[in-house]
């Protein structure tokens, strides 16, 4: 397990801001409720999902979809943009990981993660972990199961899936294994997530090009560094291999290997050595410089060409996505309809008429009410003849209506004709959905 040292510097003051502004937004964002409804729930038992005051219900998953494609170019636009900014600076593990440090710190002191560590300092920090890793796992259920649900559960101690059985509920399984795996990730497994697991990593070569900004070390100027019994002075380089980078360095490695997959970008080593060689009247040898920059030995951001090819696509597609779904957000009825043929009621000739019985599900997909109509239209009379009362509909509600559709004629004319549901808001009636059902007329 690696633990970095602590290191002061602009790019830590920089990270410390986005972290903490991300970090209330996770710990935040699933307690809000606007008007009684969750800001963010991903209800998958009622497969309803709650994102920013929108609900989304299974047949609306493109919405989703759209978000996460709309996301997954949004990092790709970025890390051509700025380089792999994501890890080291919003990604969720970096952000715990500076969160177990900061809590573990808190209890053991100034002896944490140093060689001088004992027992005693990890009798206090695992206990505090654990609890931490309780309470970052009841947030993150909390963005799929409701929060009042899981506080009342345990606190009255019904943690079970029904009252006469002592079978855990989902959420309850859910939350102990989130704590469990929560645990064993900050505890031994780390940095490893960043450079062996984790594919963005893996994939970050093909995602930069020679203008994306990368954290490199100065070979040319700082080799050859300083060896082992040399003075500061004696060596050729400026790098006088006081190790502060490696140490800093949240995934342990050595940036004057070369770029590596384990570097997330974070610019801490940068502040390292801009804490050490000004005091040496010389400028860092670790920075953000792209391959362009570094083989031209010129680095002037202002000139660095941010339109390019890659960037402009990934840019035109992020635009498209955000227009599609505010299209598609803006042309959104919120009523939901499906329709079912009712087996009992088909095909029966009610003395000159034809009537056929439907299951029509209707659904509020809105937090606001909603009252309907609810009318049969196609190619001839049809009717509704049944009394389904009147369709009053609660945000987010419901409601299944037994339906008697009758088409008058003395004899059938069709084997079969199209019909439609329309149901129309009474408020206002440009708020439609049509439905299509099949009408059948018995063989005479
Ligand atoms: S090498 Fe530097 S930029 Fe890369 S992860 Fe380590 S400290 Fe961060
Ligand atoms: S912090 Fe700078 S001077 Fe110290 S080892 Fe790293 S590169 Fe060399």
């Amino acid at each position: 397990m690696v633990i970095a040292r602590p290191i002061e510097g602009k790019h830590r003051t920089i990270k410390n801001r986005i972290n903490i502004a991300l970090f209330a937004l996770f710990i935040v964002m699933p307690f809000i409720r606007i008007n009684g409804h969750p800001f963010i729930l991903l209800d998958i038992p009622q497969r309803t999902f709650h994102v920013f005051g929108l609900t989304v219900w299974p047949q609306e998953l493109y919405f989703l979809h759209i978000i996460l494609l709309t996301l997954g170019f949004m990092l790709l636009f970025f890390t051509a943009l700025f380089g792999r900014i994501w890890c080291g600076y919003a990604c969720p593990q970096t952000i715990f990981t500076e969160a177990y440090n900061w809590v573990g710190k808190l209890v053991s002191g100034s002896a944490f993660g140093k060689p001088t560590m004992k027992k005693s300092h990890w009798a206090r920090v695992i206990p505090a972990w654990v609890l931490l890793s309780f309470l970052f796992s009841f947030v993150f259920a909390a963005y799929f199961v409701r929060y009042e649900e899981m506080l009342g559960g345990l606190f009255s101690g019904n943690i079970f899936a029904f009252a006469d059985s002592y079978r855990p509920a989902a959420w309850f399984v859910f939350l102990m294994a989130s704590t469990g795996i929560a645990f064993f990730n900050m505890v031994y497994f780390r940095e490893n997530l960043c450079k062996y697991a984790c594919p963005y990593g893996r994939f970050q070569a093909a995602l930069i090009d020679r203008h994306s900004p990368i954290v490199s070390y100065d070979v040319e100027r700082g080799e050859q560094r300083r060896q082992k019994g040399q003075k500061v002075g004696e060596h050729a380089g400026d790098c006088i291999d006081c190790n502060l980078c490696v140490q800093v360095c949240p995934t342990g490695i050595d940036i004057r290997d070369g770029l590596q997959i384990g570097c997330l970008s974070c610019g801490l080593c940068v502040d390292a050595c801009n804490t050490v060689l000004p005091k040496f009247q010389k400028p860092t040898l670790i920075d953000y410089s792209t391959i362009a920059e570094s083989e031209s030995h010129k680095v002037d951001r202002s000139k660095r060409p941010y339109f390019r090819p890659r960037t402009a696509v990934y840019g035109a597609v992020v635009g498209a996505l955000i227009i599609a779904f505010s299209t598609l957000l803006i042309l959104r009825t919120p009523i939901y309809a499906s329709v079912t043929r009712d087996q009992e009621l088909m095909n029966i000739n009610a003395g000159g008429s034809y009537q056929n019985g439907y299951e029509l599900h209707v659904g509020n997909m809105s937090y606001g009410q909603l009252n309907l109509d609810l009318k049969a239209e196609g190619d001839g009379p049809f009717e509704i003849v049944s009394d389904h009362g009147a369709i009053q509909l609660d945000g987010s509600q419901h409601k299944e209506l037994r339906v008697i559709v009758s088409y008058k004629a003395d004899k059938a004319p069709f084997t079969s004709k199209k019909v439609n549901f329309v149901l129309t808001s009474k408020d206002d009636p440009s708020m439609k959905r049509e439905i299509e059902a099949v009408f059948t007329f018995p063989l005479e």
